[in-house]
């Protein structure tokens, strides 16, 4: 079982804006460590402290390219350029992902574990997880780099599903399918869907972040 539960959207401490670090000791890398094994666990390509309850500017990433889990502490990206649309999907607002439109290269500053400065260049998929961690620790979720138009409509399913969560169906799926509350009977997934969403807003794949 994962060390930590992930809060999910509606969970104010994922609209607060995470503290810096000030010591990089012991405790911090316990924190780390767990972070790793709860986002593989999800699983994720990403995960930031204020995901799991921590107002602490630090988050966790494994892209995939054979470096394992990394860990950056105190990040903060300096420069911007370019601009790339990809899907990108949240653990905290799971079972859903958007395509959304941000800078394609950044430059991010920070500190690892073992409290060497990092100074690196990142594009495209890497810069995007960076982008999406850092704005966790702002406390902003990815519904807000959403357009006008996905942002109306992330916002009805998410008041729906907030709806059927009080009455106890936590994907939201009755409102959704049926308008009427309907329920679905044992979480069994709905005909034609993998699980959890509308099919035409979720794209299998998309990383979670
Ligand atoms: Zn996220």
């Amino acid at each position: 079982m994962a060390p930590f539960a992930i809060r999910t959207y509606g969970d104010p401490v994922l609209r607060q804006r995470a503290l810096e670090v000030e010591e990089i000791d012991g405790r911090l890398a316990q924190l780390a460590e767990q972070m790793i094994e709860t986002m593989y666990e999800a699983p994720g390509v990403g995960l930031a402290a204020p995901q799991v309850g921590v107002r602490k500017r630090v988050f966790v990433f494994d892209t995939g390219d054979g470096e394992g889990a990394r860990v950056l502490v105190n990040p903060s990206i300096t420069e911007s350029d370019g601009e790339w649309t990809f899907e990108e999907g949240c653990l905290s607002v799971p079972g859903l992902s958007w395509p959304i439109v941000r800078p394609r290269d950044v430059h991010l500053t920070g500190w690892d574990l073992d409290g060497n400065e990092v100074s690196i260049d990142v594009t495209e998929y890497e810069a995007r997880v960076f982008q999406h961690e850092v704005d966790h620790l702002d406390g902003v979720l990815l519904v807000e780099r959403l357009d006008p138009d996905q942002r109306k409509d992330a916002m009805r399913i998410l008041r729906a599903r907030a709806l059927d969560l009080r009455s106890g169906d936590p994907d939201g799926l009755g409102l959704l399918l049926g308008g009427d509350g309907a329920h679905r009977p044992d979480g069994a997934a709905a005909p034609g869907q993998a699980s959890g969403g509308p099919s035409d807003r979720r794209v299998e794949g998309a990383p979670r972040l």
